[in-house]
C-alpha cells in the first residue's frame, strides 16, 4: 500500500495543485472542467486581497482542508491514507503572500525578506507569531513543487511562501479548521504598504455542508455564530458540542 503510493504522491500533489491554483485565476472555468465540486469556491475561501494607497496585497492560505480537497480526487486511497502521506505538513500553517503596486503585471515585488519581516499570524491571545526561518526537508520539497506549479501561472512569481507553526508557544493550536474558528494573518505596515489583516473563518463552507437554522430552518454556514436570515444565535454544531472548545 505504502509502496504503491509513495512514488505517486509528489506527482499528484504537484499536478493537482496546478489545477487548483489555475482555477483561482481563471474566471471562465465551467463546471465540467472542475476536478472537484467546490474547489473553486474553496480557493476563494482561502484567499484575501486588499487594494489601497496604490498597493495591492494578497494572502492565500494553503489550509490543511484545502490541501486534502485539492488532492483527494486523484489520490488512490482514502482520506485517512492521504492524511498519513502528507502528515509532515500537519504541524504548519502555509501561506502565500504578495505585495505590489497596483497595475504592475510583473517583476515588481517587495524583497522576500521584507515580506517575511512584515508577516505574522495571531495566536488565540492576539500575540504575533513569526514565520519559520527553517522548515524540515520534506516541507521544503513540497513548497518547491508548489512554487513550480504556481510559477506556471502568469504573475505568480511575485508570491512569497511563508510557513508558520500551527501551535503557539503554549502548545495551543492557532486555528482549528474543523471548528468555528479564525486565522488572522497580519501584514504589518512597511515601505508605503498599509497594514493588511487577512481573516479566514472556519470551518470552510467548501468542506462542510450547511446546517439548518433551528429557528427558521434555512441553510446556515457552519462558520456563522448567528443566522444571517432570522438573526437567531446559532448553537455550536454537534461535533463542536462533543469536543472541548479550543482555548
Ligand atoms: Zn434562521
Amino acid at each position: 500500500m505504502t509502496a504503491r503510493h509513495k512514488p505517486f504522491l509528489p506527482a499528484v500533489l504537484g499536478g493537482l495543485v496546478v489545477i487548483a491554483v489555475v482555477a483561482a485565476w481563471a474566471e471562465e472555468r465551467t463546471d465540467s472542467q472542475r476536478p472537484g465540486a467546490d474547489l473553486n469556491a474553496f480557493v476563494k475561501e482561502c484567499a484575501r486581497a486588499r487594494a489601497a494607497n496604490g498597493k495591492v496585497q494578497v494572502v492565500r492560505w494553503f489550509s490543511w482542508e484545502y490541501t486534502i480537497a485539492s488532492n483527494i480526487e486523484e489520490y488512490e486511497g482514502n482520506r485517512e491514507q492521504l492524511e498519513q502521506e502528507i502528515r509532515y505538513l500537519r504541524p504548519y500553517i502555509i501561506c502565500m503572500v504578495m505585495r505590489k503596486p497596483v497595475g504592475t503585471s510583473h517583476g515588481v515585488a517587495l524583497d522576500e525578506a521584507d515580506v517575511r519581516r512584515a508577516a505574522k499570524v495571531l495566536d488565540r491571545h492576539g500575540r504575533a507569531v513569526a514565520p519559520l526561518d527553517q522548515v524540515p526537508p520534506e516541507v521544503a520539497d513540497y513548497l518547491a513543487r508548489l512554487r513550480e506549479a504556481i510559477g506556471r501561472v502568469a504573475m505568480a512569481a511575485q508570491y512569497v511562501f511563508l510557513v508558520f507553526p500551527r501551535q503557539d508557544v503554549d502548545g495551543n493550536v492557532i486555528v482549528d479548521e474543523q471548528r468555528r474558528d479564525k486565522l488572522t494573518v497580519v501584514l504589518q505596515a512597511a515601505d508605503g504598504y498599509p497594514e493588511f489583516r487577512a481573516e479566514f473563518r472556519t470551518p470552510f463552507d467548501a468542506a462542510s455542508p450547511p446546517i439548518k437554522c433551528p429557528s427558521c430552518a434555512d441553510d446556515v454556514s457552519r462558520k456563522w455564530s448567528y443566522c444571517a436570515w432570522c438573526g437567531v444565535k446559532l448553537p455550536a454544531s454537534a461535533d463542536d458540542a462533543a469536543a472541548t472548545p479550543p482555548k
